[in-house]
């Protein structure tokens, strides 16, 4: 009779054990930092034209702040190819875009990259296909994962399948092969977010979606990420959001939490001219052409630098853990 306890005992530890391990993880990735506890990337968004539309320029610049950086990675806000993703592993698209165009020496280094809409018209489970990875070993792009480096924890967020509006598009097809249901997978991704954010005991919280939560360009905020995303990353406190989408370089802060907004979607098409009205105190900078952005950051601080298609610095931006905690 003890022993058949013990057993039923045991059954239910091993079935407890099994439920919280099946409870699907976001996959993570080490980044080591620098040796003097620093860690530097580069940040761009909606480039994949062939060099087009002014990406190889954009490029170029990256190149050199890359090297002077000496960044550790690259982050991908998405967007990745133009104008529907791409058409399966072995689109040419893939070299053409990417492989022949971020070619410095700087910037070999890892992409760690989300999916855009426009990567979702096309074949979307190519781009997380490991014949990419074998064809370039920059590439990695999953749907949602974090890369946890030392001092900075790094959540990617699939932003795309948040977006309402995209499920009764009439202009364009979307592939939703491993999203449907929907609703499964998005209240899993917001489970495994939430829990991922909770856990981490990292100085710095980054969030790296496509979509904007707040954003002055075309598109505007994504509200169905105001009400579904932002409650999780106000809870957890997250240091910066950081996004693609909108065609530009923006920084708006956030007058009710510490979040920093940052969109970087200018890697090569820009639309220009194209700016709503926004709150005054919110808004940082706004710059409707194309470029990319940096990020120095170490335990107590973070540098954040915009740049332009030339090169040029066009905002800056710092802040300290110190003088938060101090606050
Ligand atoms: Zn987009």
């Amino acid at each position: 009779m003890i022993n058949r306890i013990i057993m039923a005992l045991a059954f239910l530890a091993l079935a407890s054990l099994i439920m919280t391990s099946s409870f699907a993880e976001l996959q993570r990735f080490q980044h080591p930092a620098k040796g003097d506890g620093s860690l530097s990337f580069l940040v761009v968004g909606d480039w994949g034209r062939r060099g087009f539309y002014n990406q190889s320029q954009v490029a170029v610049q990256m190149g050199k702040v890359a090297e002077k950086l000496d960044i550790d990675f690259v982050v991908s806000t998405g967007d990745n190819f133009y104008d529907d993703g791409l058409e399966g592993e072995t689109d040419p698209a893939f070299e053409e875009s990417f492989t022949k165009i971020y070619t410095a020496k700087s910037l070999q280094k890892k992409w760690y990259t989300v999916l855009g809409n426009h990567d979702y018209r096309g074949d979307v489970e190519a781009q997380l296909s490991p014949v990419l990875r074998k064809i370039d070993s920059r590439w990695i792009c999953l749907r949602s994962f974090i890369v946890n480096a030392e001092f900075v924890d790094f959540f990617f967020v699939d932003t795309t399948p948040f977006v309402d509006a995209y499920l009764t598009d009439p202009d364009h097809t979307y592939n939703w092969r491993g999203v449907i249901p929907r609703e499964n997978y998005l209240a899993n991704l917001q489970k495994d977010l939430e829990l991922g954010l909770r856990e981490s005991r990292a100085k710095w919280k980054i969030v790296v979606g496509h979509h904007g939560i707040r954003s002055a360009g075309h598109h505007g905020d994504t509200q169905d990420l105001v009400d579904r995303l932002l409650p999780i990353l106000k809870a957890n406190d997250v240091d910066l959001y950081m996004n693609g989408h909108d065609h530009c370089l923006e920084h708006i802060t956030s007058l009710d939490s510490p979040i920093q907004y940052l969109t970087s979607g200018g890697g090569s098409k820009a639309w220009g001219h194209e700016f709503r009205d926004y709150d005054k105190d919110a808004m940082k900078f706004f710059y409707d052409g194309q470029g990319f952005m940096s990020v120095y950051i170490t335990p107590t601080d973070a540098k954040i630098v915009v740049y332009d298609v030339f090169g040029q610095v066009l905002h800056k931006w710092s802040t300290s853990k110190e003088l938060h905690s101090a606050i």
